[in-house]
């Protein structure tokens, strides 16, 4: 006798009944850029549809239209006017992500914030961390990013992200928040965050390409998957509350395997270039992009993502409510 999957498959209303996973918009965090300064509203050239905003009113008009739009959450990172060696706007209350925090956690209070913690952007150098005699070095740049976190929760960040990579720094930043009575705000670590050709555009957007050499001292190979796991379990060891997987697409694998792994939340970051490629290759004709990205997303989900930080989620929430 003949077995016939294609039962299930035969009615919409059916289909809906039976499908294993579906994307919705609590599921979607939105990356914000803030520049520091006065009333910009630039579109990224590499991330069309994404812009640096100053935070005042063109910041406030933007998160207007996020609540409306039904985002849960979003992520910002910094742009400052000036960078030195240490990165030291980065952790200035007068730094761009700590005044859009205020800005938010005022006037829109049911917008959840999280911040993404490193040094690349503010650093004269472009690295992620404290550069001595060409090298990144790793303890001494955590107590940079202590600082720089609990500059941003005390501006009002729910949540923070580091996305440095250096050893410890999930245990620094987490000993740090709960000396200072923030133990209720969680750490999401970007845990497996991969030197990944498909950042570019992101680099142009925080304007943070290193001035020497790259990222590949302190992100993971793109070959190493068990690697992944040993982070992400450090991470979880350490204190973090969400993991996260970094680039989202090509390393789905890495989700699935993360997901079986840990037993917090995983959470995929889609980055810019898997933003571009499909905006450009939408624009271009060669697929539809509302399709494609709809389908990539759900493969992140089904891969294990419980949340995906994607720079689609403001386009694509009203769909998805
Ligand atoms: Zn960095």
């Amino acid at each position: 006798m003949i077995k016939r999957p294609r039962r299930l498959r035969k009615n919409n209303n059916l289909r809906d009944l039976v499908v294993e996973t579906k994307l919705t918009a609590d599921d979607l965090i939105y990356p914000l850029f803030i520049k520091e300064g006065k009333d910009i509203k630039s579109e990224i050239p590499s991330l069309p549809g994404c812009y640096h905003l100053s935070p005042d009113d063109r910041l406030r008009a933007e998160a207007e239209k996020i609540v409306q739009e039904g985002i849960k959450g979003v992520l910002l990172f910094g742009i400052p006017q000036k960078r030195d060696k240490t990165g030291s706007s980065s952790r200035s209350p007068q730094g761009p992500v700590q005044k859009a925090c205020r800005l938010l956690k005022e006037e829109f209070p049911q917008l959840y914030l999280i911040t993404d913690v490193c040094l690349c952007g503010y650093t004269s150098h472009g690295h992620c961390g404290i550069v001595e005699e060409g090298e990144i070095k790793n303890d001494a740049t955590l107590p940079y990013l202590t600082e720089t976190a609990l500059s941003h929760v005390e501006s009002g960040a729910d949540m923070v992200a580091p996305s440095d990579m250096m050893d410890g720094r999930v245990q620094a930043i987490r000993e740090k928040l709960d000396e200072e009575d923030f133990y209720d705000i969680p750490i999401m670590s970007y845990a497996a965050k991969y030197a990944s050709a498909y950042y570019g555009p992101f680099r142009d957007a925080c304007e943070s390409s290193p001035d020497f050499g790259d990222r590949r001292s302190h992100q993971m190979n793109p070959g190493n998957a068990r690697e992944a796991l040993r982070e992400a379990l450090l991470d979880v060891e350490e204190g973090a509350d969400i993991i996260m997987v970094k680039p989202a697409l090509a390393y789905l694998d890495i989700i699935y395997r993360v997901k079986q792994e840990v037993n917090i939340p995983v959470a995929a970051y889609n980055v810019s270039g898997e933003y571009s490629l499909i905006k450009n290759g939408g624009q271009a004709g060669l697929v539809s992009a509302r399709a494609v990205l709809k389908e990539s997303l759900l493969a992140m989900k089904r891969a294990g993502a419980d949340l995906i930080i994607s720079y689609h989620a403001l386009d694509l929430a009203q769909e998805l409510v």
